[in-house]
């Protein structure tokens, strides 16, 4: 981790849901290789903290309060991102919501718009709102999950909206072209808060780490390094890919 790069100096990055978990990880190590940082997530006292972890890391970081489904505060992410930094380089889609474990057929309308507005549509606002100041050869990653490819039970329609961003990762990157690349990361598990109710059983982290190649459970850092290169000019050939990065779990739609 500390032999990295410097892969974005200059560059300014925002990064959604970013206070804690794999949306922090990749917060930290796009800092730590140079860039400015603009960090979010729901609750102001989430934001203080992880502010203070990465300036004392050296980052230069800006946080804020911003609840990705408040138009409000997705306007303010991008217009105070630009009073301070003067453009925007990278953004990183990272916020998502998993309500429930019912199927889809018991799903409550509620349930079932809450989780296309906070995994899909906010993420094409937060675009809406962020593209006119995107610099030419930025880069915009989504998060997706290996449950796009093959949606759980208990979390079918979650992995749904997580299908849904790899096809919204092939549309943008054609309408966004070429000045911007559109990418995705589709992550395994990750012992994370959102993954504890899967994660923090024995028996089922036992079988999801067996369902490997490898053998474990991922790390955010390993998600942060799959995001960060294809940010980076690294992947500057590579747009409308989405990148599963599951320890080798089958992924095929
Ligand atoms: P996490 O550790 O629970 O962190 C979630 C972060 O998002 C927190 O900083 C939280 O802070 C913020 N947040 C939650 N809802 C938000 C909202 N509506 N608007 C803005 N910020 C919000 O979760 P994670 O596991 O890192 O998940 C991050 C992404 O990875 C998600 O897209 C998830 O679907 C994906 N993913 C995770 C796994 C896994 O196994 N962990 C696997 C595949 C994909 P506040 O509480 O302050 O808002």
């Amino acid at each position: 981790m500390e032999k990295i790069g410097k892969r974005f100096q200059g560059k300014v990055v925002i990064v959604t849901a970013s206070t804690q978990g794999i949306g922090f990880a990749i917060a930290q190590r796009l800092g730590l290789e140079g860039a400015s940082l603009v960090i979010s997530s729901r609750k102001q006292k989430n934001v203080d903290e992880a502010v203070e972890k990465l300036k004392a890391r050296g980052i230069e970081v800006l946080g804020m309060v911003c609840h990705v489904s408040d138009a409000q505060q997705r306007k303010n992410l991008v217009d105070k991102t630009v009073q301070k930094y003067g453009k925007i380089d990278v953004v990183v889609s990272n916020a998502a919501a998993n309500p429930s474990t019912a199927t889809i057929l018991e799903s409550k309308e509620s349930v079932l718009d809450k989780l296309w507005e906070v995994n899909v549509k906010t993420a094409i606002l937060l675009l809406q709102d962020a593209s006119p100041h995107l610099t030419k050869g930025s880069s915009v990653i989504f998060i997706s999950s290996i449950g796009g490819y093959n949606p759980a039970s208990s979390m079918a329609m979650y992995g749904v909206t997580k299908t849904a961003l790899l096809g919204l990762t092939k549309a943008l990157a054609t309408e966004l072209a070429p000045n911007t690349r559109v990418n995705c990361v589709a992550p395994g598990f990750v012992p994370t808060h959102f993954a504890d109710f899967i994660t923090k059983n024995e028996t089922m982290r036992k079988t999801i780490e067996g369902s490997t190649l490898l053998n474990r459970l991922g790390t955010t850092d390993d998600m942060a390094a799959a995001t960060a290169f294809l940010a980076s000019d690294d992947a500057s050939y590579i747009t409308g890919e989405t990148l599963v990065v599951a320890g080798g779990v089958p992924s095929r739609l």
